[in-house]
């Protein structure tokens, strides 16, 4: 195994070890390495890091189908730009969206006559 996956595999690790033994400053610190370590990856590597992960934690179980967002980095910033791209909005924010659109046309038609 390459070492950036590795060492995912590592930093991955030492977030669920700390979380189950409920160390909670240990687990913020344990979250910033893994997500300062998923920024340096390349959406390939990330998707081949949780890849790895899921085969090694569940051999009998097929890979999840829904797993195009393996390959986003998980960091703060690139969740933020993430978040502020229209086209890249999660199912339940798209589906707000355009609720609230809606709405708005609704209102404006009952203010319209
Ligand atoms: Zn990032």
């Amino acid at each position: 195994m390459a070492e950036p996956l590795a060492r995912w595999l590592t930093l991955y690790d030492e977030c669920e070890r700390t979380y189950n033994a409920r160390d909670h400053p240990a687990v913020d610190k344990a979250f910033a390495a893994l997500y300062a370590h998923d920024h340096t990856l390349t959406a390939r590597d990330r998707m081949a890091a949780r890849i790895a992960r899921w085969r090694r934690d569940s051999p009998d179980e097929p890979l999840p189908d829904e797993r195009d967002w393996w390959g986003h980095c998980l960091c703060r910033t690139c969740a933020a730009a993430r978040l502020a791209q229209v086209g890249s909005l999660a199912p339940w924010q798209r589906q707000q969206k355009t609720l609230t659109t809606q709405r708005k046309k609704e209102h404006i038609h009952v203010w319209n006559g």
